[in-house]
């Protein structure tokens, strides 16, 4: 028998075709999908603690029996505290206590056999006593034990849907069974032996079932020697495929601008609004040097929220369009692609450029003209969402592309706006903004040759912007608060989170904007915008706040990003303490822009856990972007920063890039000497070829070879 990477998951012992479906909204449908879900930490069930030797603050997994549950009701009915108390062999009781636990009701039953797993603390009410506060539990039903539960280190995973952690492990038992030495792995074997590390089948076995001697610790710092080989081998086929990128990039020709003449200074000079500052007139020059040349720019440009990186965008466009070439920026969301739009069009209609907008919101008839200009090239600055990497976009001199806001993008995003231009047969020039600052080895490392120019300096004539944080008790006095400013001419936001697809959180935003027009501002004109009104209500809405039609917004964070509206002074946040760092910095970004003084007033509950307290205090001491994103990371560890969205489209399972530093920096090194290596093309081809689909998918592999 042969491994049979491509196995359907129903067919896998555990599955079945219930849970293939689960699985398969998660980009599951192989055996190989399957293994490369990966526990995220592991518990030791080999020697279980015993309840008499528990410290406060300790994390232990206990196995003990259900002595008595019971769900007690808030007065407002609907949260349920569920108490749970339960015994161990040895005799130790301990009480447990789950939040939300109504659920529990029904399910426990005294004498079931079960696992705990959490962090003992000190009962309050009686500090003499230790308790659990939500452990995370496993039932244990008699007969159904089996060695995948108990008597090892035990992988922990994530749920999908109603597959639950202990569900996955034993269909990942059966999974890792059909593992056999004819497993091929993706590692060229010199590389692999040169480094040490197990092969790929030996490691996957491992990370989802550890030996026993493996220490827990290193398990749970995802520094096994099996999962720094998966986390190693992650990183080089992504590093694989930029080091490939970069060989195929240099051999392609960009368009030489010309950037020194007369006409082209003309024309930047024509189009600005303001004086640059000294910040913006250096990242022009980086960027018009890089312009000039065959080599194709592939540039990152860092600045803080509000730092005036659009301007130096559109300058590099105004050289594309003076040099016969069509230019495209692509923003994250439709309301940042318009108000660009807008914007590029007040400053550079008038100069006779014409700019296009390309949003999946245009109706039939208006994207049909739409694409025919980009087509023909009448168009010749094109703005929009990601409907411009959509196939039926077609340019005829795409020469200079920007992109907005990276972090929203994946880098696959990037490149397939690039291919647009391969296509008419040259590289374009890359522009990339974003303003997230990350270190600048770790952004040359994550996004290959990028060059990085910083700005660094903000425009002239900013007030610093008064940060303050209130409870829900003083809202009446920051609603006067507010009313005070919208009397002095200006304007303001309130928002309100959203968890996505939660329709009673989005009801918060509506629920709130009615009361906010009705009882409290009756006489003044509120706008609402949130994520599910179309493109048409969405502009509409931010039309009449940018004209000061609507002088309050009430808004869910959809206007996070980019908005821009120099005359709103006030931004109010409720419920601050459920917003991570970066969205609270991003959100005061939007006020801050004009000359006044401008306030950002974080509403939080009294009670809340210290991360968000320390959270909402970063944001009342700082304004620095850098500063913040350290503490973020710092708060959050390493795993959370990026966001899933971020290392999602890496495509990794389970690298890390701010964690796994030293292997990233590795597995960087050894690919782009595999790449560029003329003695090793053939073991490269070979590898190219081993490359399962979902490979090439996630790393862009395909392509090449
Ligand atoms: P971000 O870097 O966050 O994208 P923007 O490009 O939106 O920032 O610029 C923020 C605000 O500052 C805009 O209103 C813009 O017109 C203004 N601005 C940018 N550069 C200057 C400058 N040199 N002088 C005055 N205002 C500027
Ligand atoms: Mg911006």
């Amino acid at each position: 028998m042969t491994t049979n990477l491509g196995t359907a998951v129903r067919m896998i012992k555990g599955v079945g075709p219930q849970r293939a479906e689960l699985l398969a909204q998660r980009g599951i449908y192989t055996l190989e999908d399957l293994l490369g879900y990966l526990p995220f930490r592991y518990e030791n069930r080999i020697h279980f603690s015993k309840v008499k030797d528990i410290q406060p603050n300790g994390t232990y997994t206990i196995r003990a029996r259900v002595m008595s549950g019971q769900a007690v009701r808030s007065m407002r009915g609907r949260d349920a505290i569920y108490h749970l108390l339960v015994q161990d062999d040895a005799g130790g009781s301990l009480p447990c206590k789950f939040f939300h636990g109504g659920y529990l009701e029904g399910r426990l039953k005294p004498g079931q056999l079960l696992i705990l797993h959490g962090k003992a603390e000190v009962d309050k009410l009686r500090p003499a006593r230790l308790e659990m506060i939500n452990p995370q539990i496993e039932v244990l039903s008699g007969e159904e034990i089996d060695s995948t539960e108990v008597g090892r280190i035990v992988p922990i995973y994530e749920a999908i849907g109603t597959f639950g952690s202990r569900q996955i492990r034993r269909a990942m038992y059966a999974a890792v069974q059909l593992i056999d030495q004819t497993m091929p792995d993706v590692l060229p074997e010199g590389l692999r032996a040169r480094l040490g590390y197990p092969s790929r089948g030996e490691a996957l076995i491992h990370t989802h079932f550890p030996e026993p001697s493996e220490s827990l610790e290193a398990l749970n710092t995802f520094r096994s020697p099996s999962q720094q080989r998966l986390i190693f081998e992650e990183f080089f086929l992504y590093q694989l495929s930029l080091a490939l990128d970069r060989k195929a990039t240099r051999k392609e020709n960009a368009m030489a601008f010309r950037v020194r003449e007369d006409a082209v200074r003309e024309a930047l000079k024509r189009i600005l609004p303001f004086k640059p500052t000294a910040a913006q007139k250096r990242v022009l020059a980086e960027i018009a040097a890089d312009l000039e040349k065959t080599a194709p720019m592939n540039r990152l440009l860092q600045g803080d929220v509000g730092s005036g990186k659009t301007i130096i965008a559109l300058q590099a466009v105004v050289i594309a369009m003076e040099n016969g070439a069509q230019a495209a920026l692509m923003a994250p969301t439709e309301i940042l692609a318009v108000q660009h739009f807008l914007s590029a069009r007040r400053l550079l209609a008038k100069a006779g450029y014409r700019v296009e907008l390309l949003i999946s919101g245009l109706k039939g008839a208006e994207k049909t003209v739409a694409l025919k200009r980009i087509r023909s090239g009448e168009a010749q600055f094109v703005i929009g969402t990601h409907a411009l990497i959509e196939d039926s976009v077609e340019f005829t001199r795409l020469g200079f592309v920007a992109i907005d806001e990276q972090h929203r993008f994946g880098v696959l995003q990037r490149k397939r706006l690039m291919d647009k231009a391969a296509a008419q047969g040259h590289a374009p020039h890359v522009l990339v903004l974003t303003a997230t600052p990350i270190p600048r080895t770790l952004s040359l490392t994550l996004y290959g040759d990028l060059d990085v120019s910083v700005l660094d300096e903000l425009p002239p004539g900013r007030t610093p912007i008064a940060t303050r944080m209130t409870t829900e008790q003083h809202l009446a006095g920051v609603w006067e608060f507010l009313r005070r400013e919208v009397t002095a001419g200006h304007q303001g936001y309130v928002v309100y989170p959203v968890i996505e697809e939660s329709k009673l959180e989005l009801k918060a935003a509506m629920e709130e904007y009615e009361r906010l027009s009705r009882e409290v501002f009756p006489k003044l004109k509120l706008g609402l915008l949130h994520g599910r009104l179309s493109s048409e209500e969405k502009e509409e809405v931010m039309q009449r706040f940018r004209k000061n039609e609507a002088q309050i917004l009430v808004a869910t964070t959809v206007v996070e990003v980019g908005v821009d509206v120099p005359n709103a002074t006030v931004m109010v946040i409720e419920h601050a303490e459920r917003f991570g760092l970066s969205q609270l910095h991003q959100l005061r970004g939007r006020i801050g822009r004009g000359a006044q003084k401008s306030h950002c007033i974080l509403v939080a509950p009294a009670r809340m856990t210290d991360e968000a307290r320390a959270r909402l205090a970063t944001m009342v001491r700082t304004s620095n972007g850098f500063e913040i994103a350290e503490t973020d990371l710092q708060l959050r560890g390493p795993g959370e920063f990026f966001g899933t969205r971020q290392s999602g489209d890496l495509g990794f399972h389970i690298a890390n890039p701010l964690r796994d530093r030293e292997f990233l920096e590795l597995a960087r090194r050894e690919a782009f000497v595999l790449a560029d290596d003329a003695g090793q093309q053939e073991t490269l081809q070979r590898l190219l070829r081993m490359l399962p689909p979902e490979w090439q998918r996630r790393y862009h592999l395909a392509h090449i070879g």
